[in-house]
This record gives C-alpha cells, structure tokens and sequence, in this order.
C-alpha cells in the first residue's frame, strides 16, 4: 500500500499546478472525442480559464493537427522535462509531436500506457486551471491505467445517436463507475446533420438515444452538436471553429458546455 502510495504522489508531482484533468472518452472512435476535446479547451480559454490539452491517444493522436502544430517539436529547458507547445493560448502535449512514424502504432498496452504518463508527469505543464486529457477510444490498458495514476476530476463520454456508438459509451460510463472517476456528463456529436448550402436538418444517426442513455444511467446530456461541414474544415485547416469564428452559434454550443463542465 505505502508503495503505492508513494508512485502515487510521484506520479501526481508533475501535474502539481493542475486544478482539474477532465478526460475527454468514448466507447468508440470516429464519435468526434479529439473534435470535442479541441473546442472544448479554446471555449474554456475563450471563458477565461487557463487550459492545456495533453493527447492521450498514443496510437492515434489527432491533437497537433487539429492545432496546427504538427510540424513543432517540443524543446527540453532541463535536458529531462518537455516544455510544452503553444497553440491559440493553449498549453499542449501529445505523442505525435514526438513519434513520427509509424512505430507507436505496434507498442503494447505497457509501453503505451508508460509513454502517457511520461506526456503527463514529464511535460512542464504551467499553472492550468484545466488539463483536458483527450482520450484514445474504448476501455483498455490505457484507461485503466489513467484512471488507477492519474487524479481525474471528472470524465465527458463524447457519443453519436448511433446505436452502436451508444452501446460503447454505456461501457465507458460503466468503466468509469468502476474506477470511481466522476462521469460529469454525455456529449451527443454529429446529433443532426445541417447541410451547408440548404439549412436542412437531418438525424442521419437516429435521435433520442443519448437522453434515454443518460436517463438510465443518472448523469447528464451536457451537449448536442451538430454535424457541419465547417467543423470539419476548421479542424483541418488547423485552426477550429472556436477560434476561427468566435461568433458563430457553433462556438456558442461550445461555450454552453464548457460553462457545463
Ligand atoms: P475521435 O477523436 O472520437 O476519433 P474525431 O474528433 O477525430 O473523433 O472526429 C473524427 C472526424 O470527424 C474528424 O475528421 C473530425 O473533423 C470530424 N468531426 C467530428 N465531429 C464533427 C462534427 N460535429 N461535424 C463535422 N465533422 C466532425
Ligand atoms: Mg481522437
């Protein structure tokens, strides 16, 4: 137990001037976590917090492209500790700044969990009032091993009104239960279609499954985004909606859930 603890308070030294680790999780991929996790901290930033993002997808990091930074390398003040790269006011870390090629993709869940926890521990977070960790998809090894090291303040489960997208998101509210990381709510993504040249909206994913999900598992819906073409192309061209249109009524959604969370 006291070696525990003592890996424990190691492992939480490096995220001292952390107040809150919001983990950003779904069941499956594709539902729109990175997207969401994205906005989210540039909406926070946009309320007056300070907000770094760290990438917690090691086999699939999406944040350096969606900020633009893809091409930066972190630096190392100290020869040990990463400093972090700058991105629209956000502090950010994550694998692909690192790692470019292809070899993240065959590490086992061991070597992959390690790599996490050095992101977290060994990058030179400053004082942040919130860390959104942008989690890889499911319920594996590198949850876990989060949840058991980390002290999360609180987890958004990000689903579509799929069925089959709604299925996973129960097992990760379900997962989270179990490791006694709060669930502070669900985030319906791609909720209705808006075609861009006609207004027209459509429920292309079906519609009622994340209020019925949330009802059955006490917690609650926080955000219906909608799927648009524009965030799309603003998370590719590197500068996301919430900063590339801070009038727009996306960016109010955005704003709404990040006063939520
Ligand atoms: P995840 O992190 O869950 O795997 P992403 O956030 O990477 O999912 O989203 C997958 C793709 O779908 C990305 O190309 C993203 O730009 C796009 N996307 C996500 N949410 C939306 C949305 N609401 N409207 C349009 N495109 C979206
Ligand atoms: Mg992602």
């Amino acid at each position: 137990h006291d070696i525990a603890t003592l890996k424990r308070v190691k492992n939480h030294a490096g995220v001292n001037g952390v107040k809150n680790i919001i983990a950003v999780s779904s069941g499956k991929g594709g539902v729109g976590k990175s997207s969401t996790a994205v906005n989210l901290a540039l909406a926070l930033i946009a309320e007056g917090a300070r907000v770094g993002i760290l990438d917690a997808d090691i086999y699939g990091p999406s944040v350096p492209n969606m900020l633009g930074t893809e091409d930066q390398r972190p630096t190392s003040p100290d020869g040990t500790h990463m400093a972090p790269i700058m991105a629209h006011g956000l502090a950010t870390n994550s694998i692909g700044y690192l790692v470019t090629d292809d070899n993240a993709m065959v590490w086992r869940g061991p070597m992959a969990s390690k790599a996490l926890m050095q992101l977290l521990n060994e990058t030179l977070w400053p004082e942040l009032d919130y860390l959104i960790l942008d989690m890889p998809p499911g319920t594996g090894d590198i949850q876990l091993t989060l949840a058991q090291n980390v002290p999360v303040t609180g987890a958004l489960v990000v689903t579509t009104p799929q069925d089959i997208a709604l299925i996973d998101a129960r097992k990760g509210i379900v997962m989270f239960e179990k490791v006694h990381v709060p669930v502070l709510g669900v985030v319906e993504n791609m909720s209705m279609h808006i075609c861009s040249n006609c207004g027209h909206h459509e429920a292309i994913f079906g519609s009622g499954g994340a209020q019925q999900l949330v009802e059955r598992y006490n917690t609650r819906l926080l955000s219906q985004l909608p799927l648009h073409i524009t965030l799309r192309e603003d998370l590719d061209s590197g500068v996301p909606t919430v900063v590339r249109r801070p009038e727009s009524d996306f960016t109010a959604l955005y704003r709404q859930l990040a006063g939520a969370v």
